[in-house]
């Protein structure tokens, strides 16, 4: 659902799935990593998600042979890839960003976690013991394009 572009210059990070099937580059800043506790996060990922982020026009992805879309609600997919199950990606018709789980990037060194999300939905068999912000939903997503961009 997605429209992505296919090939770019000047890449500035790059990332992918666990078998190669999949490969991405990001051509400008990353957001922040943000932790989401939703339950459809819980699922996805078999505990919380946690997600960079990076402008839509700005992704490209190298190789997609294996990269499937699910439609997790009526404006929202989930992009994974078919082969090796990795989650890659998660993206909304109605934001000019899409998030990538910070995991599957080659170098995730030197990008800071700076909130919770959606906590109100977080299951009780772990605890949140960091500083970080804690919001009930996710009404802060999104701040990092809109507000300092
Ligand atoms: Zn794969
Ligand atoms: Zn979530």
């Amino acid at each position: 659902m997605a429209n992505l572009k296919t090939s770019s210059a000047n890449t500035k990070c790059s990332g992918g799935c666990l078998c190669g099937a999949v490969r991405y580059e990001v051509v400008g800043p990353l957001r922040p990593v943000v932790y989401c506790h939703c339950s459809q996060c819980r699922r996805t990922t078999g505990h919380f998600l946690a997600a960079t982020a990076a402008a839509k026009d700005e992704l490209v992805i190298a190789s997609d042979a294996y990269l499937c879309w699910f439609a997790s609600s009526e404006s929202t997919s989930r992009g994974f890839c078919g082969r090796c199950g990795s989650n890659l990606f998660w993206v909304s018709e109605a934001e000019d960003y899409i998030c990538i789980m910070v995991g599957s990037l080659d170098d995730p060194g030197g990008i800071q976690a700076v909130e919770h999300v959606f906590v109100d939905d977080k299951p009780d068999y772990y605890q949140l013991n960091d500083d970080l912000p804690k919001h009930p939903g996710g009404d802060s997503l999104g701040y990092w394009f809109r507000g300092s961009r």
